[in-house]
């Protein structure tokens, strides 16, 4: 597997501290989804964001696992042959590398806009764990 089709959090592991720091963003992550689904404030600012279940309460489906924001996508390596591409979200760790498949960029413009160490941008659930879980959606270029 080439080197740029590894997760980052393979990559990070790698990097002296780099297991210390990971426990700790999974804790952090944790700490987070559990306040979220109390009800509790998860602002990282004392003014408020949104989709905080305390100042931005929302009546709908969304968990913070589910619930999608306005995420930068980072373009990492674009597979042609097989169809797909890599990318990676700032700040958010998997063990697996994040893998879509071309075909999800409907829009001609966005589609144009891809390009290796590019970025786009695209609502995604970044409270998911596992890059499985994660949805991709209102891709913008
Ligand atoms: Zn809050």
């Amino acid at each position: 597997m080439p080197a740029d089709e590894g997760s980052l959090r393979a990559r990070i592991a790698a990097r002296p501290g780099g297991g210390e720091a990971l426990r700790e963003a999974a804790e952090a992550r944790a700490q987070r989804v559990a306040r979220y689904n109390a009800g509790l404030c998860i602002c990282d600012d004392e003014n408020g964001s949104a989709g905080c279940p305390k100042h931005d309460p929302v009546e709908d489906e969304y968990t913070l696992e589910t619930r999608p924001w306005r995420t930068l996508v980072e373009i990492r390596t674009i597979d042609l042959r097989r169809g797909r591409f890599y990318v990676e979200l700032p700040g958010w760790i998997s063990d697996e590398p994040i893998v879509l498949d071309l075909n999800v960029l409907t829009d001609e413009q966005v589609a144009s806009a891809l390009r290796q160490d590019g970025r786009l941008h695209a609502r995604v659930n970044t409270g998911a764990e596992h890059a499985g879980d994660l949805t991709f959606s209102d891709w913008e270029p």
